[in-house]
């Protein structure tokens, strides 16, 4: 089978690409081992976040970092056994969190984040899957004071400089958005702009969908078997090969891998998240996502149940899943918001994509011509999928791009 290009992964970011590519004329072959969007993009928080401007970047107040290093905080867990393996990658992404630094991966950040909604809303509604998305924003809420002041600080300081509205909530006025709100709170923010799905993986089928319905093909095939030919790329299947001129490695937290085997050695690593569905409590649901500001943690109304999701594990991709952080917030949970009881028999793991410098990697890879990259996209690939699927997309057809797409080329860490 031959086709012009083939893009592998069909997560959020590698549907997207696809859709981009087939909207520019290229006959576009989508491969996965499994269905679409079941792996990160099925299992996240499902916020396409415009306010996500700031990077999550590594702390340098050397109290938060020790606290992290000894698993005393509910917003990170840390495999000390990974350490020989994932060092190297916290030490660059610890030297990624100087002000200065934040501020680049932020003004690199911007281009991208503020078109993120109008890119999905018009994959939606090609799709006709608006019915998945609330456009009602965020409320996060904190009991601590001062972490509450730091948070409008920064919103002042730097999210509304870029566009991100926000709007500061006393007590009184966050139990008037969501009366089922428990204990004590210091205050809170509402961000209006963010939407939110209840079926993260559902939207990521309904695109693959309009990929297919628009003529495209979506093949069960392995990746790894990756390798160059004559004049392109070629990825094998019991019914024979599938060839290409162009390759895109769209395999989210898998992308490293599979460059590294052609040679190509980046600085990929993985921040672990879980979730776990809980019943309704009564009627009690959030109106839109809660984000602890305390504890790092998110609630929101899903087609499953009430899910929350963690915040940051650091170990090697593959380890056994050991989800102490849910077990830590998940009573904090329960004590900000009635939560009835848990729905999975297991907690679901995936593994955010993540480069030193919080930024996706997209455009070509160096040295491999016809080797393509969309990867990397850390908290944000739900977010970032179709506006990066559009730059990649101009780029390998030599359109002006939309923006300055230095800032993720391959070669930065070079
Ligand atoms: C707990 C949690 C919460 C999050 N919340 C949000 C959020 O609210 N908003 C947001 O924007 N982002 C969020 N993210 C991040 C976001 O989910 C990811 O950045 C995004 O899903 C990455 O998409 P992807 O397509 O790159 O990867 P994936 O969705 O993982 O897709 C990669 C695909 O590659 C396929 N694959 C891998 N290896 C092979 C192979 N050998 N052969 C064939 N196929 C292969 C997989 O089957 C998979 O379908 C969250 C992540 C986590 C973990």
């Amino acid at each position: 089978m031959q086709a012009d290009v083939l893009v592998l992964g069909a997560g959020m970011v590698g549907v997207s690409a696809a859709l981009a590519l087939q909207s520019r004329g290229r006959n576009v072959v989508l491969v996965d081992r499994r269905p679409a969007a079941e792996e990160t993009s099925y299992g996240n928080a499902g916020l396409i976040q415009r306010e996500g401007v700031v990077p999550y970047g590594f702390p340098r107040d050397w109290r938060i970092i020790l606290k992290s290093a000894l698993n005393q905080t509910t917003q990170s867990n840390l495999h000390w056994g990974a350490l020989p393996w994932i060092a190297p990658s916290l030490y660059r992404y610890w030297r990624y969190g100087t002000p200065d630094r934040i501020e680049a991966t932020t003004q690199a950040a911007v281009p991208l984040v503020e078109r993120s909604l109008d890119e999905h809303e018009a994959l939606m509604m090609a799709a006709d899957c608006e019915h998945l998305v609330r456009r009602t924003g965020y409320l996060k809420v904190f009991r601590d004071e001062a972490l509450l002041a730091a948070e409008l600080e920064i919103d002042k300081r730097v999210r509304r400089v870029w566009g991100v509205v926000s709007e500061a909530k006393t007590e009184a006025e966050l139990r008037a958005l969501e009366p089922s709100l428990q204990g004590r709170l210091a205050g809170g923010i509402l961000l209006p702009q963010p939407w939110s799905v209840s079926d993260p993986s559902a939207l990521g089928k309904a695109y693959a969908r309009l990929f297919v319905d628009r003529g495209g093909s979506f093949l069960t095939a392995d990746a790894s078997t990756l390798e160059r030919t004559a004049d392109g790329w070629q990825v094998q299947r019991v019914e024979g090969a599938i060839q290409a001129k162009d390759a895109v490695v769209a395999l989210g937290p898998w992308s490293g891998a599979l460059l590294s085997r052609l040679g190509v050695r980046l600085p990929f690593f993985v921040k672990r998240g879980y979730h776990m569905h809980y019943r309704l409590a009564g009627n009690s649901a959030p109106a839109r996502p809660l984000i602890d500001g305390d504890h790092g943690f998110l609630l929101s109304s899903m087609a499953h149940g009430i899910r929350l999701t963690t915040g940051a594990e650091f170990a090697r991709h593959g380890a056994a899943p050991s989800p102490v952080q849910l077990g830590k917030v998940e009573p904090i949970a329960r004590a900000l918001f009635p939560l009835g009881e848990r729905v999975d028999t297991a907690p679901w793991l995936g593994a955010r994509p993540c480069l030193p410098d919080m930024l996706p990697m997209i455009g070509a890879v160096p040295g491999h011509r016809g080797l393509w990259i969309d990867s990397g996209h850390h908290h944000l690939g739900f977010t970032l999928g179709p506006v990066t699927g559009r730059l990649l997309a101009e780029m390998m057809t030599g359109e002006a791009p939309f923006t300055d797409p230095r800032p993720y080329r391959v070669d930065r860490f070079a």
